[in-house]
C-alpha cells in the first residue's frame, strides 16, 4: 500500500461535513463584510515569496516547496496566500474594477515544517485581504471580522492579541534597541537567533527554543519605539476595538513570522489545541504592494488555519445530512422499476440509495439499515402493478402503502418546500 506523504492528510467523508460547514461560514462572513472570492494558482514563481514573504523569514529560509520545473523555471508551491493575492491585485488592476478591493480565498498551503498536532506540511487557509485603505478604522474592522468569523463557527473562549510593529521610519530604532538590550547575550541564543540578529533582529521574537525564552522575554517592546504616526494609528485601532466591545490584549511578542508587516499585527488563539493554538493571524502591510512592483497601496489581511478551526469547532458542527430513502426491490422484475424510482426521486431533490445486485430482501434491508436512511421504499410485484410503493419509516418502524403519485409529498418533511 502506498500511503500519503508525511505531513499531508486526507479529509475523509466522516470529517468533510465539518469542513463544508466551516467553508460555508467563511464564505458567508466574507459576503457580509464585502469581500469577494479570488482563486489563485498553487504554483507561483519562487521570487514572489522571496521578495514578498521575505528573505529573513523561516518560511523562505527553511520551509518552501521550491523546485525547478521541466522548463528550467524556479517555482514554489505557495506557503502562504498574501503575496499571491498582492500579485493578482496588481496583475489584474483590481482597484479599477472593484469599488474597494476586498478579496478572500480558500485553499491549500505548503510548508516543510515538522508535523505535529495542528501542524501539517499541506494545510488549508482562509485568506482575507483588503487593499488601498490605510485608515485604522479598517484595521479594527478586519480584526472584528476575524473575531466574528471564529464566533460564527461556535468557537468559544478565544483570546485576541494585538500589537504594533511600527513602520520603516521607526523600526530601525527598535532593531537597534533590541541589539543593544541583547548585548553579549546574543552569544547565548540559538544559531537561528544569531542569524536573525544579523539580518532582522525583530525575527528573534519568532524563536521557539525554550532556552532562549527568558532572554527574549526581557527584550524591549516595539510599542515603546513607535513614531508619532504609528502611535496614533495604534491608539485609534485600540479605541475602535473598545467601541466594538471586543476583549483584547496587547502582546509585545506578536511580531508574526513574516517580514512585510507594518503597524498592526494580531492573532486569535483557541483553547485545547496544544502548542499550535493560533487559529488565525494577520496584520497590515502598507509597503508590500509597492515592493512587489505595484502601485503604492496599503494592505491588510489575515490568514486562518482551517485544520485548527475544524479541531476547535463544537462536536455537533457539520453533522452529515441523512440519506432520505433506500429503495429495495422484491424479485427480479422489480429491479429496473426500483432504479427508475430512485432516479425520479433524485431528480425531485431527495438523496436516495438503491440496491444494485438483487440480493435477498433481508440483505437489502440490512444495507438500508447501515445507510441510516430515513425511509426504506419497497418495490415489489403486486404494488408495482397497482402503482404503489411500500414505505417503511425507519424512525417509527411503521409501514404503509403509498400511491406513487403521492410519494414525493409523503417524503417531504412537514412544512418544508424542498426534499
Ligand atoms: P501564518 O500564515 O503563518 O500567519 O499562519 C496563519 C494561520 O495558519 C495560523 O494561525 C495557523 O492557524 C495556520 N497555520 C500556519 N502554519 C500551519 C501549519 N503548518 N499547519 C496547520 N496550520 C497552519
Amino acid at each position: 500500500m502506498i500511503s500519503s506523504v508525511r505531513g499531508t492528510h486526507d479529509i475523509v467523508p466522516g470529517e468533510v461535513g465539518r469542513w463544508q460547514a466551516l467553508e460555508a461560514v467563511a464564505r458567508e462572513v466574507c459576503r457580509r463584510y464585502g469581500y469577494q472570492e479570488i482563486r489563485t494558482p498553487v504554483l507561483e514563481r519562487e521570487e514572489l515569496f522571496a521578495k514578498g514573504t521575505g528573505e529573513s523569514t523561516d518560511i523562505v529560509q527553511k520551509e518552501m516547496y521550491s523546485f525547478t520545473d521541466k522548463g528550467g523555471e524556479r517555482v514554489t508551491m505557495r506557503p502562504e496566500a498574501t503575496p499571491s493575492m498582492v500579485r493578482a491585485f496588481v496583475q489584474h488592476s483590481l482597484e479599477q474594477s472593484m469599488a474597494t478591493a476586498k478579496l478572500y480565498s480558500l485553499g491549500p498551503m505548503f510548508r516543510y515544517e515538522r508535523p505535529q498536532k495542528g501542524r501539517y506540511r499541506q494545510f488549508h487557509q482562509l485568506d482575507v485581504e483588503a487593499f488601498g485603505i490605510a485608515a485604522p478604522s479598517l484595521d479594527a474592522e478586519v480584526i472584528e471580522m476575524a473575531a466574528e468569523f471564529v464566533r460564527a463557527l461556535g468557537i468559544e473562549r478565544t483570546e485576541l492579541l494585538v500589537n504594533s510593529v511600527g513602520c520603516p521610519a521607526c523600526r530601525p530604532a527598535f532593531g537597534a534597541a533590541l541589539l543593544a538590550a541583547l548585548g553579549d547575550q546574543i552569544a547565548e541564543l540559538c544559531a537561528d537567533c544569531q542569524r536573525r540578529a544579523q539580518t532582522n533582529p525583530l525575527r528573534i521574537f519568532d524563536c521557539k527554543i525554550p532556552k532562549d525564552q527568558p532572554i527574549i522575554d526581557g527584550l524591549p517592546h516595539s510599542v515603546d519605539y513607535l513614531c508619532a504616526e504609528c502611535r496614533e494609528h495604534f491608539d485609534a485601532v485600540q479605541q475602535a476595538l473598545e467601541a466594538y466591545g471586543i476583549d483584547f490584549r496587547v502582546s509585545h511578542r506578536l511580531v508574526r513570522g513574516l517580514d512585510y508587516y507594518t503597524r498592526t499585527t494580531f492573532e486569535i488563539l483557541g483553547q485545547g489545541l496544544g502548542s499550535q493554538n493560533a487559529v488565525l493571524g494577520g496584520g497590515r502591510y502598507d509597503n508590500l504592494v509597492k515592493a512587489l512592483g505595484g502601485p503604492d497601496r496599503a494592505g491588510i489581511g489575515f490568514a486562518a488555519g482551517l485544520e485548527r478551526l475544524v479541531l476547535a469547532m463544537p462536536e455537533s458542527a457539520g453533522a452529515a445530512a441523512k440519506v432520505k430513502a433506500f429503495v429495495v426491490s422484491v424479485g427480479e422484475e422489480a429491479r429496473l422499476p426500483a432504479q427508475v424510482l430512485a432516479r425520479d426521486l433524485r431528480h425531485d431533490g431527495f438523496s436516495v440509495l438503491v440496491d444494485y445486485d438483487g440480493r435477498s430482501l433481508r440483505s437489502q434491508m440490512k444495507r438500508a439499515d447501515r445507510a441510516d436512511a430515513s425511509y426504506v421504499l419497497i418495490v415489489g410485484g403486486d404494488e408495482l402493478e397497482r402503482g404503489e410503493v411500500t414505505v417503511k419509516d425507519m424512525t417509527t418502524g411503521q409501514q404503509s402503502t403509498v400511491a406513487r403519485t403521492a410519494l414525493v409529498q409523503r417524503l417531504k418533511p412537514v412544512g418544508d418546500a424542498a426534499g
